[in-house]
């Protein structure tokens, strides 16, 4: 990424009382509404940091979960603008509301160094919707456009892509610029040999992405929710585990074509209880009873997938192995998780990307340092990584 285009680009004194507006990734995992993963939240600091130091007004803006248009008060900003107070030691404004006069005022009052937290962007569906009155409502409140949301840059949306035609200058925040840096560098010459391993619930947005990094990749592990779309795709029974209709054609396909490169689990840790929990947890071979779910993987697919991660090379590592959140069902990926950060150590390049993953590997008693690259953005990430142009990066430019 060229220097120009991040926020540091420009003369310090350029800022002097200009409204800037953030676009951040605080999209952070919570428990009611206690924050349990901030991670995302303090990588955002060194930007916020120097727009204040230079004068700048500070506008932040993110999401939070999907609450669809709908005000969810556990989806709330709050607890995240309370998180930014702490972590920066100074008092930052939260309006509660995303648009409207309320936070136009609230906007125009800002003094230099000061920062102001919208309440969640997706509590308007006008956001998702990329419409063009939200965007111009969300623009009129600042001069400059940053983005410093990585994980959010794979999707088309008001504050990632509407609003920034408002403006002359679209910046990329510290965070972003280093991730670009990071990544471009992992697509133009991945040590080889690269090794991707993908697990999680967001079925469609990954196997979209694994269609095009599956050609990059010499081996690809499936595991997690990911996995049962590739199982059903092969003619293994997968239970009551859910399977995205759309994509068994093309897994199919993938299987067919890269059979030597696709890894999926060969046992399964499942129960008959349809949201996990405790109730008789067995473990079989990979077919699984019409009766059962899946919730992790077996111990042989660890096994398995632990002699495919090993000191040399690249590992990229997008989605939990399991619902790890449960104690019943984490062994899988925190098996993954210790086994990514011995390869580091051994000397590997790892990646590990996505929200959700980042606190399974905390979880595990892994430490961020025992990877090469901790990004802020899994589907982005994997998009990235795939070769597709992100919309939220492609906008950016300072003419
Ligand atoms: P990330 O945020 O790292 O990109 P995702 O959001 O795609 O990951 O998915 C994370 C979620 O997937 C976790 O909450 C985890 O519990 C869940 N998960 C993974 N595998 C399974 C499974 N087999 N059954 C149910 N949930 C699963
Ligand atoms: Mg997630």
């Amino acid at each position: 990424m060229k220097k120009k285009l991040l926020v540091t680009g420009l003369p310090d004194s350029f800022y002097e009382g200009k409204r800037v507006f953030v676009r951040v990734d605080f999209n952070v995992p919570v428990n009611g509404t206690e924050i349990t993963e901030d991670y995302r939240i303090r990588r955002a600091i060194p930007t916020i940091d120097y727009l204040t130091r230079v004068g700048a007004r500070v506008i932040l803006a993110s999401h939070m979960g999907r609450p669809k248009g709908r005000r969810i008060g556990d989806l709330s900003m709050a607890p995240v603008a309370q998180r930014l107070s702490e972590v920066l030691g100074i008092e930052v404004r939260f309006p509660g509301v995303v648009v409207g006069k309320k936070v136009e005022s609230a906007s125009k009052k800002l003094k230099n160094g000061e920062v102001m937290l919208l309440e969640n962007l997706r509590y308007h569906s006008e956001e998702t919707a990329n419409d063009a009155g939200f965007s111009q409502k969300l623009a009129s409140l600042a001069d400059i456009y940053v983005n410093e949301a990585f994980g959010t840059s794979h999707r088309a949306h008001a504050s990632t892509y509407g609003m920034t035609a408002h403006f002359e200058k679209k910046l990329a925040g510290l965070m972003v610029g280093n991730e670009i840096k990071f990544l471009n560098r992992l697509i133009r010459r991945p040590k080889k040999p690269y090794v991707v391993v993908v697990g999680g619930m967001k079925i469609k947005d990954k196997i979209g992405a694994l269609r095009n990094i599956i050609k990059r990749a010499d081996r690809v592990l499936v595991g997690g929710g990911v996995a049962f779309t590739f199982l059903a795709a092969r003619g293994v029974s997968v239970g009551r585990c859910s399977v995205e209709k759309d994509m068994l054609e093309w897994a199919r396909g993938a299987l067919a074509t890269y059979r030597e490169k696709i890894v999926l689990p060969v046992d399964h840790v499942m129960t008959e209880a349809a949201g996990g929990g405790k109730r008789s947890v067995v473990i079989t071979g990979d077919e699984i009873p019409d009766d059962m779910t899946a919730f992790d993987i077996g111990p042989k697919t660890v096994d398995k997938f632990v002699s495919h991660i090993r000191g040399e090379g690249t590992v990229f590592w997008n989605g939990p192995m399991g619902l790890f959140e449960e104690d019943d069902f984490s062994n899988g990926t925190s098996s993954i998780a210790r086994a990514f950060a011995l390869a580091t150590w051994r000397g590997a390049t790892t990646v590990l990307g996505g929200g959700d993953s980042v606190a399974a590997l905390k979880k595990s008693g892994v430490n961020f340092s025992e990877a090469t690259h901790v990004s802020t953005g899994g589907g982005a990430c994997f998009e990235f990584l795939g070769g597709s142009e992100l919309p939220g990066i492609s906008i950016l430019s300072d003419s």
